[in-house]
């Protein structure tokens, strides 16, 4: 079969089905895209959300949210996340399921193609399609996730108050979750693959310095224990060196080898920096009326709230382009 070059597969796709040019179109429906979504569609613009692959983003993995205003008693992830979906929706928030395969961005006519082919074209676009922990792939680790395993010491570590925890990684991320999670228990193990921190000299001399925190150098984590219980109930744990392997008891596992933003398809289309995280200015991306939002251009919060913050952001910024152009 002969495949198409992308362009011509919209234009097809455009013939045969004449939809008519969309005003917004939000792709990702994580804090930052449900956001964009809600202030969009107040602004009468009746914006479509393209779900992505991870409806509702990632607090859809975790489990109680306590950190998010306005919730005095801390709310379950993906209901937080329902919640903002359909208080978009109440205000006329199209959602639609699929994910974005390609995008061919023109000012005034960006086209999109979904992975099942179907196309649509819209003025503004805005970008929320996130980022993704990267975990060790294990899979114990996998059946753990939310259970014990987490990848944010900052949503989570207050759930292990006095309790054996472990951070794996050796870069800031790793220092930085180690230390917040100091704030809670007094036995951290932070267990690297080699012997030497890849984290910048002040945060590891912090780590280092710290009574609270042990570093388990060499060691890479061969299981997660106990996938028959349903929780982490410790680790096994293999010295890269001597090829000897340990157990170790302990209640929660934080993974922080680093995340990546989901951008693949945007690649080439607007500036990304050398990680691929989107480069936005007040959420302006380099080409007119292409925005981002929440955590696909942001490496450094990575928090709910930031993510609806720059989808607010986003919002207006998109209003304020639309109402330039008389549209
Ligand atoms: P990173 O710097 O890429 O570090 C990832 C760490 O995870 C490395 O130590 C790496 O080991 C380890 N790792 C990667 N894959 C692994 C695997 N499969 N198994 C075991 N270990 C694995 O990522 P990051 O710490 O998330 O930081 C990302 C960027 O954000 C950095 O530029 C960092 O400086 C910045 N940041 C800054 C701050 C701050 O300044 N406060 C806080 C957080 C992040 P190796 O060292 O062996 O490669």
């Amino acid at each position: 079969m002969r495949i198409q070059p992308v362009g011509n597969r919209i234009n097809e796709e455009l013939r045969k089905g004449r939809k008519e040019m969309e005003k917004v179109i939000i792709l990702g429906s994580g804090p930052a895209g449900s956001t964009a979504a809600l202030y969009t569609a107040r602004a009468n613009l009746n914006p479509l959300v393209i779900e992505g692959l991870e409806p509702g983003g990632q607090l859809t993995t975790t489990t109680e949210v306590e950190n998010y205003p306005g919730f005095v008693e801390g709310i379950q992830g993906p209901e937080l996340m329902e919640a903002m979906k359909r208080q978009a929706q109440r205000f006329g928030a199209r959602y639609e399921q699929g994910y974005v395969a390609s995008v061919e961005l023109t000012p005034g006519r960006h086209q999109l193609v979904l992975d099942d082919g179907r196309t649509w074209e819209t003025v503004t676009l805005i970008i929320a399609t996130g980022a993704r922990a990267q975990y060790l792939g294990l899979e114990s680790e996998q059946k753990l996730i939310g259970r014990g395993v987490t990848s944010c010491a900052t949503c989570d570590a207050a759930f292990y108050r006095n309790m054996p925890v472990a951070v794996v990684g050796g870069g800031d991320s790793a220092m930085e979750e180690a230390l917040f999670l100091t704030r809670f228990t007094s036995d951290i193990t932070v267990i690297h693959r080699r012997d030497q921190l890849r984290a910048s000299k002040i945060m590891a001399d912090r780590v280092l310095k710290n009574d609270k925190i042990k570093v388990l150098w060499d060691s890479v984590v061969e299981e997660v224990l106990d996938v028959e219980k349903g929780e982490v109930t410790g680790l096994r744990v293999k010295n890269v060196k001597t090829g000897e392997i340990t157990e170790r008891e302990i209640k929660g596992l934080f993974l922080a080898i680093g995340h990546k933003p989901n951008t693949a398809a945007f690649k080439g289309r607007v500036d990304m920096d050398e990680r691929g995280y989107i480069r936005a200015d007040h959420t302006r991306t380099n080409m007119e009326g292409v925005f981002a939002a929440g955590d696909v251009q942001d490496a450094v919060y990575r928090q709910a709230v930031t993510a609806a913050g720059t989808g607010c952001m986003a919002a207006l910024e998109a209003e304020r382009y639309l109402e330039a152009r008389g549209q």
